[in-house]
């Protein structure tokens, strides 16, 4: 039986929700789950289950209450933080880009290792037109800001990514765009995807590994 790359042993988080008072709500009960390398899971679940804080959660942007994360079966607490987040990367549903041109963009964090012919091969990868490359990344679309950011994560040479909607806030065109760039990606360079999403259709088609998180419980839905 191949080892696990991402493995989640019964992970509880309680958050405390602000409303009128604060009330203390756990929004993973023992949550438990094993991703192999170059594997494509979907988590979907209804608004609120917590499937963003559980992606947040294996990068250590938040942390567990109890249970045990494990990357390559080491426990992510003892991984860098810095080292974690460069071997998983995360890209979320509202692309944010920086000040500058595309090109800066790549560049960012990258400067010290990538020559320009990286960032180039990087944008090729990513699908990003030459000719946006000197563009002002403010200025381009939603989809096209989607394509940065999968880039910018790219440059890290990610093992994993994790995908917050990546899709959710695009149009229809652009959607199909980034849902085949990811998948192309991968399946070129074995990346080990959680994909969150609350699009049956697209779960089903990405993967045959779709979870369901509903009332703390993560469960795999079959058929
Ligand atoms: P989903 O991605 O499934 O929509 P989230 O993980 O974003 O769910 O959030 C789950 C619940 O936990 C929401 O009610 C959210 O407001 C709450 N929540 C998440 N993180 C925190 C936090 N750090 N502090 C307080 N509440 C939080």
């Amino acid at each position: 039986m191949a080892e696990p790359h991402i493995e989640l042993r019964n992970v509880y988080r309680t958050v405390t929700r602000q409303a009128g008072t604060s009330v203390r709500s756990e929004i993973l009960r023992g949550v438990n789950l094993n991703v192999l390398k170059g594997e494509l899971i979907t988590i979907m679940g209804p608004s609120g289950a917590g499937k963003s804080t559980l992606l947040r959660l294996i990068n250590r942007l938040t942390e567990a209450d109890s249970g045990t994360i494990l990357l390559d079966s080491a426990n992510i607490k003892d991984y860098d933080p810095r080292e974690l987040r460069r071997r998983v990367g995360m890209v979320f549903q509202i692309p944010v880009v920086f000040k500058g041109s595309v090109r800066d963009n790549l560049a960012f964090g990258t400067k010290l290792w990538n020559t320009d012919a990286d960032i180039e091969a990087l944008a090729a990868e990513a699908a990003i037109p030459g000719e946006l490359m000197d563009a002002d990344a403010a200025h381009l679309s939603v989809g096209e800001k989607q394509r940065v950011c999968i880039a910018r994560a790219l440059a890290n040479k990610p093992e994993a990514l994790l995908l917050d909607e990546p899709t959710s806030a695009l149009d229809k065109a652009s959607a199909e765009k980034v849902e085949s760039l990811l998948l192309r990606l991968q399946s070129e360079r074995h990346l080990t995807m959680l994909w969150v999403t609350h699009d049956q259709a697209q779960a089903r088609r990405i993967s045959r590994h779709n979870y369901v998180l509903e009332d703390g419980k993560l469960r795999e839905e079959h058929g």
